[in-house]
């Protein structure tokens, strides 16, 4: 199947006299005959379900879309974007280890990282997207686990070179993982070029419709968990809280991580979507093609609008020719980067202001990459935590407005720019 095909009929094939669409399994519980055969699920011995707190089979069913369309072996959904990046890093990084990651990446993640994860022992060293590949190598320790970063980054709008750093990675024994929810698998595949787990906030274009908060990880497979054993014993050594059971050896190079994730942290922390979210979700990827190329198209007309405007200060959008990131864009996203642009108003953070309440077509809103056009001026919102040099270090300076073009009528969108950009 075609992309925009499994983006409708991925992961459910419903048999004969079956609903058309996925169904929503809303019980927490699930029942058996036996206690022989409950025991069985406990035990890893045979899959199914028995509590909502670690899977759901219509959780399960949008997984295994997201899967197919990312190009993975298996997938699981969470809760939020959030608790997909650090299910995706605490499944195989722990208290003692460290992580290289891209400084541009998303604010959140940049403080469960920076902060969070660092209370729990884990250290981290920021890089530079466009850092040289001995820089990258500079930052690679013994206990090192992983490598993160994004393939397009929130707000930044850098573009990441995927074979650099999974080249880095690679020589390194350890997997790249790659935060992919600005292009979605309908623009780009980091599998395809190297990337070994792919994670989304599924809460921005994959819903579409700002109506659920959720996220998801999808393991390509790819990493050969059991040839670097001494780094992953959580995956290659036996797990005393499941018998015995050695992950990567039960579960093989495609299924280890998602199951140790499922089995391990689902279980201890509960981060699960609810079954009602992820049919909504499933609503929103069912159109996601169409949406993806409505967004692109919208926003490479509003990003040459904005380019050649008199009070606006600079545009970046990797799918403007002449963009910092446009080569990289060309290379891992042909068909068409996101819908979301940033820039700078002539006259800095207080023209940036006056210009954001004049909108009326355009919302101030901290949601980003949704059908409706928004807009955000990080600085004095989501990314008011950081101090101006790691501002500046994330790509997002003081007067960087963020627009999310939506996939209303572009002349309506730049009327509505043009008004507000007046004086
Ligand atoms: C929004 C976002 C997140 C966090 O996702 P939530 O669903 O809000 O928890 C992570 N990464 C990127 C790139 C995002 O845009």
């Amino acid at each position: 199947m075609k992309l925009e095909t499994k983006c409708i009929q991925a992961g459910y094939e419903p048999k004969n006299g079956e609903s058309r669409m996925i169904p929503i399994i809303q019980s927490t519980t699930f029942k058996y005959d036996t206690s022989e055969d409950m025991g069985k699920l406990f035990d890893l011995e045979a899959s199914g379900y028995f509590y909502t707190r670690l899977q759901n089979p219509t959780n399960d069913l949008v997984a295994a879309k997201l899967c197919a369309l990312e190009g993975g072996t298996a997938a699981m959904l969470t809760s939020s974007g959030q608790a997909a990046n650090f299910f995706a890093v605490f499944n195989i990084a722990q208290n003692g280890d460290h992580v290289v990651a891209s400084s541009a990446i998303y604010g959140g993640t940049f403080n469960l990282f920076n902060v969070t994860m660092r209370k729990m022992g884990i250290e981290f060293t920021f890089v530079s997207p466009d850092c040289t590949e001995e820089e990258l190598e500079a930052a690679f320790r013994p206990n090192t686990k992983c490598v993160f970063g994004e393939s397009i980054a929130n707000p930044a709008l850098t573009v990441l070179d995927f074979e650099k750093f999974a080249k880095a990675a690679h020589a390194h024994g350890v997997p790249l993982i790659v935060d992919n929810t600005f292009p979605t698998p309908i623009n780009c595949r980091p599998i395809e070029f190297g990337v070994d787990i792919v994670t989304h906030s599924t809460t921005k274009y994959l819903d579409g419709h700002d109506v659920g908060v959720g996220g998801a990880i999808i393991d390509s497979g790819n990493f050969d968990w059991m040839a670097h054993a001494d780094k992953f014993p959580g995956l290659c050594t036996p797990d005393e809280s499941y018998h015995g059971i050695t992950y990567a050896e039960k579960f093989g190079q495609g299924g280890a991580f998602i199951t140790k994730c499922t089995a391990q942290l689902m279980r201890d922390f509960g981060s699960i979507q609810s079954p009602q979210n992820a049919f909504y979700l499933n609503l929103g990827i069912e159109s996601l093609a169409v949406r993806m190329e409505r967004h692109c198209a919208n926003a490479q007309k509003v990003a040459e609008f904005l380019q050649q405007h008199e009070n606006v200060a600079w545009v970046t959008y990797p799918g403007l020719p002449g963009d910092k990131y446009y080569e990289l864009a060309q290379k891992y996203m042909p068909n068409g980067t996101c819908g979301v642009i940033s820039f700078g108003v002539k006259g800095g953070r207080s023209a940036a202001e006056d210009f954001m309440k004049k909108l009326k077509v355009g919302m101030i809103a901290t949601h980003v990459a949704d059908a409706h056009t928004c807009v955000l001026h990080p600085a004095s919102s989501t990314h008011r935590q950081l101090t101006d040099e790691e501002l500046i270090a994330a790509g997002v300076g003081p007067d960087l407005i963020r627009l999310s073009v939506g996939i209303e009528n572009v002349d309506d969108i730049i009327e509505d720019l043009e008004q507000a950009l007046k004086g």
